[in-house]
């Protein structure tokens, strides 16, 4: 079977699939405060077609699945889905990127179900702060579902965390401390317009070349090492530190020379870049008899037309603000799958 491997001579193992749209907290910089109209449940794919066609892409090379969402601890029985992607034969990396609410309920039954790590969000150590930026969520909650995992050997784990200047920019320093004595990797994600007017405000972007800065000022150096398995982050320790920092930099430095991923939203469309609005449609294929030959054909083309790259930080001065519609993603990122 010939690997699939793009016109830009990449080559695509990693698929990243939104199992809803659906989710229980409204992070200001991803939804607006009355969250998003849900898609019907017929709308969105069973387990069964996500089976399927993550069984015909592993045969086209993918070997990496992230499930994501929205929040993809509020799709029942996700340990389901987890165990029987565990199953399918070249799939060797399996992980789950959350917000940590449900996770200490959860984390002992997807690991036993074959989920090998998480990545969990978490942008402030302050209760008060961490449930005005998730309008309403309760920080107690994410921390004992980061000790459920821990306990559970969901490892490395790593804490997701976007600086917006002016709100949780001072926690830049306190984050990048946690490495010190923990071996967490904490990754900074550049603030990108997410497709949710009203999200984007340009004077919260935060480059990753200032949260570095203030890193240096405040603790000292980081040294640049070389994960395994790195995807688009950039890491880098602070001396005598136990974990790493991670910077995923989306808008400030393109990655898109080494982007190796397809996206699959949870209503069934092939996503090959997240900047791009290009989609191919595999939920009415599948549901009208579609066979593993007509999957394989449509993955294909879906790498065939990924884009080698976005220019959105080209325009980065022209970027709107709030209460203007903008032309970058148009499908907000919960219903992409971050
Ligand atoms: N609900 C889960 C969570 O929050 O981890 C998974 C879905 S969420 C869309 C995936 C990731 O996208 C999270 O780490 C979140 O912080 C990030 N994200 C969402 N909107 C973003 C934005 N506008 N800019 C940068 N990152 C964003
Ligand atoms: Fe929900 Fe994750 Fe978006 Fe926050 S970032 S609103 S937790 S989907």
């Amino acid at each position: 079977m010939i690997p699939l491997e793009d016109n830009f001579f990449r080559v695509i193992d990693y698929l990243r699939l939104s199992v809803t749209d659906r989710c229980n907290l409204r992070c200001v910089y991803c939804m607006p405060a009355s969250g998003l109209q849900p898609f019907d449940h017929s709308d969105i794919l069973s387990y069964e077609e996500i089976i399927r066609i993550v069984r015909v892409a592993a045969r086209l090379g993918v070997r990496k699945v992230r499930i994501t969402g929205g929040e993809p601890l509020t799709r029942k029985n996700l340990s389901f889905l987890v165990s029987s992607l565990k199953k399918i034969e070249g799939i060797e990396d399996l992980s789950m990127t959350t917000n940590g609410i449900l996770l200490d309920k959860y984390a002992q039954e997807l690991s036993a179900a074959g989920l090998d790590r998480v990545n969990i969000s978490l942008d402030s150590f302050n209760p008060d702060r961490y449930r005005q930026i998730t309008r309403g969520g309760d920080l107690s909650d994410v921390l004992r579902g980061i000790e459920a995992a821990e306990k559970a050997g969901l490892r490395p784990l790593k804490i997701n965390m976007v600086p917006l200047r002016g709100v949780n920019d001072d926690e830049i320093e306190q984050f990048a401390r946690m490495t010190l004595g923990s071996e967490y990797h904490f990754r900074f994600i550049e603030f990108m317009p997410s497709g949710v007017i009203d999200t984007w405000e340009p004077g919260k972007y935060i480059t990753t070349e200032e949260m570095k800065e203030i890193i240096g000022k405040k603790i000292g150096p980081l040294t640049p090492v070389k994960l395994r398995k790195n995807g688009p982050s950039k890491y880098f320790r602070l001396q005598g530190a136990k974990g790493v920092i991670g910077f995923i930099s989306a808008l400030s430095h393109h990655f898109c020379g080494e982007c190796n991923r397809l996206r699959l939203t949870s209503e069934g469309k092939l996503r090959p870049c997240l900047f791009s609005e290009t989609e191919i449609d595999l939920r009415s294929p599948l549901r009208t008899g579609a066979d593993d030959a007509e999957i394989e054909r449509l993955l294909r083309l879906s790498i065939a037309v990924k884009p080698e790259g976005h220019n959105i930080n080209a325009a980065m001065s022209e970027l709107p603000g709030p209460g203007r519609q903008h032309n970058f993603s148009k499908r907000p990122m919960p219903r992409i799958g971050g």
